[in-house]
């Protein structure tokens, strides 16, 4: 009795000194979900759409590259050719990441290099709607703004394409001009040898 009681004692200021010595130590768990932490750049979850700096929006032009290589048949993407503009802008993106297995063939195939790896790590539901995300959402509200800027600026490079072939024009048409007055003038010189 006694040596057990001797055991346990002893067992006890074990447990005591490792505990005692990890109060003194940094935490190396997080209090989620009060507290939520930064994941590391190779850390990769469900597809977004990521901004394209030029455009300061999406650029998704509704191709459908990524929806025909998606192994896992959950993307659907709907689009229209606003007018005014040459390229489509889409209008609906949808994706359903219970079914999505992160492979990354639909950033592969993407023409604009619009589609990225969100760094979010809790997706939970408890039915299959909770995860079928429309991933234009976060950006519809200044949808009508992008498609302003982006007219205005297919409209200035449309403009500067027909500045440019004009003055090509131009220039060629001076040459042949040229060229031609350069010829009227030696068939001149000739006939005045003669
Ligand atoms: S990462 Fe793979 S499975 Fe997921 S949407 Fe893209 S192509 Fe489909
Ligand atoms: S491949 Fe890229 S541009 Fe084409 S529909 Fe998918 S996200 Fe849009």
């Amino acid at each position: 009795m006694f040596r057990e009681t001797l055991i346990g004692a002893w067992s006890l200021l074990v447990g005591m000194k490792v505990t005692l010595s990890h109060v003194l130590r940094a935490p190396v768990t997080s209090q989620y979900p009060r507290e939520r932490i930064e994941m590391s750049k190779a850390y990769r979850n469900v597809i977004r759409l990521i901004e394209i700096d030029e455009i300061g929006s999406h650029d998704c032009i509704d191709c459908q590259a990524c929806v025909r290589v998606c192994p896992s048949d959950c993307i659907k993407v709907e689009g229209e050719r606003p007018d005014g503009m040459r390229k489509k802008r889409a209008t609906l993106f949808e994706v359903e990441f219970a079914l999505c297995s992160e492979c990354g063939l639909c950033l592969d195939v993407c023409p604009t290099d619009t589609l990225g790896y969100s760094r979010e790590y809790d997706q939970a539901g408890f039915r299959r709607d909770d995860f079928l995300y429309d991933l234009l959402d976060e950006w519809r509200d200044k949808e009508a703004d992008v498609r302003t800027r982006l007219r205005e600026d297919e409209a200035k490079k449309a403009a500067a394409k027909a500045a440019a072939a004009s003055k090509a024009a131009a220039a060629k048409k001076a040459k042949e001009e040229a060229t031609a007055a350069a010829g009227d003038t030696g068939d001149v010189a000739v006939e005045g040898e003669v």
